[in-house]
């Protein structure tokens, strides 16, 4: 194979598990009945897999099977739990809060809403990324339904207090939706003690396949009434039609049972090559954390750097490399990242910047050459590289 740049781009999609892919194989071409299908056993095998799956999952996050929507990914399911809860709960309000350094695929929905006659707060955030629950407190008024904040955030990994947020939303009578793409498998989420009443999940960014995700919804204390965004057969509870996909299920839940079985142990290895690469870049001055320094992601660490050109920087990197800036998140154009400028980074801070995602793959070794190639091209773009 020619070489290749170190992949260390573990927020925008993670390699599948080897396990996770032996796991699904059977499912493409032998049982491959539909899960609908109740006339035969074809569908019948296909429906166990799937409802297997789905109790692990439910389990993963302290749910019931019942309460949980698949999805075609995590893009879906906030979608699904934004414009579900506004067009269901209409008549009772319609004001919402969520946080400037959301996801797109919370804003733009949130966006969406605004222009139908939403009303819609954007909370902003403290230097290190928190939220401020007095901020959020103040936010809530008699017509709010629904709060949407990120679990773990997919530029800067900073790790919201969710227990704290829930409790608040509940206290209040406000249903608490959490964007937890970055978060599951990743550290512990459980629906009850963390009052989550709607929570979103995907399986590519744990080592599991593309184009699935799933929402929690849930069913008791309270009851959360959703809209369905996609009509059709009247699969998963009406709550979203068209045929389940037993590979992707499959290998979804056995990716999120791997990540839960090896958690602690890859929480450890991560924080420390993670420290390690953060440590040998900070030696070099002129060099800002983005984000709060141990509330985040064990695999995430977010920098800019002072006096650089962001593209320049890239250009150096990416033969060597494979990481992602902040001036380039959304693919089209090329503006600074809202989630850094949030945290109050000027335009220049925000262009220089270099998201770094370390995964179940990455290595010692790789670490090494990523700080040697890192080290290299600052210091040459600063014009003292030394020989
Ligand atoms: C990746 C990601 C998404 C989108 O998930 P898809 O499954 O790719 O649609 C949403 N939110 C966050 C925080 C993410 O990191």
């Amino acid at each position: 194979m020619p070489h290749r740049p170190i992949y260390l781009d573990a927020h925008a999609t993670t390699p599948l598990d080897e396990r996770v892919l032996q796991a699904m194989l059977p499912y493409f071409t032998e049982y491959y009945g539909n899960p609908a299908s109740a006339t035969h056993q074809y569908g019948w095998e296909a429906e166990a897999a799937v409802e297997r799956s789905r109790r692990i999952l439910a389990e993963a996050i302290g749910a019931t099977p019942e309460e949980l929507v698949f999805t075609s990914g995590a893009t879906e399911a906030n979608n699904l739990a934004i414009k579900g809860v506004a067009e269901a709960y209409f008549a009772q309000g319609k004001h919402m809060v969520t946080v400037q350094t959301e996801h797109r695929a919370v804003l733009d929905p949130c966006q969406y809403l605004e222009t139908l006659g939403f009303e819609i707060t954007y909370l902003p955030v403290q230097p290190d990324g928190f939220i401020d629950l007095g901020q959020l407190a103040a936010a809530l008024r008699p017509d709010t339904r629904l709060v949407s904040v990120m679990a773990a955030n997919n530029e800067i990994g900073v790790i919201q207090p969710l227990e704290a947020i829930g409790r608040l939303c509940h206290d209040r009578g406000v249903l608490f939706h959490t964007d937890a793409a970055q978060a599951i498998a990743k550290m512990p989420l459980n629906v009850q003690t963390m009052q989550i009443d709607l929570l979103s999940i995907t399986a590519h960014k744990v080592y599991g396949p593309k184009g699935i995700g799933a929402l929690y919804v849930r069913r008791r204390d309270p009851r959360v009434q959703l809209a369905p965004q996609m009509h059709g057969g009247g699969h998963e509870q009406g709550r979203r039609s068209g045929t389940l996909y037993p590979p992707q299920i499959v290998g979804f839940a056995k990716a999120v049972e791997i990540g839960l079985a090896e958690l602690e142990s890859e929480t450890q290895r991560l924080c420390h090559l993670r420290d390690r690469l953060w440590t040998s870049l900070r030696d070099l001055g002129g060099v800002h954390l983005n984000g709060h320094p141990t509330q985040r992601l064990p695999g995430n660490l977010n920098i800019s750097l002072e006096g650089m050109d962001g593209r320049a920087l890239l250009r150096g990197l990416q033969p060597h490399v494979a990481v992602s800036s902040g001036s380039a998140c959304t693919a089209a154009k090329p503006s600074a990242s809202h989630v850094l400028k949030a945290l109050g980074r000027s335009d220049a801070l925000a262009q220089a910047s270099l998201r770094f995602g370390l995964g179940r793959f990455t290595t010692d070794a790789e670490i090494d050459q990523t700080i040697q190639v890192a080290i290299a091209t600052i210091q040459s773009l600063r014009g003292m590289a030394v020989d």
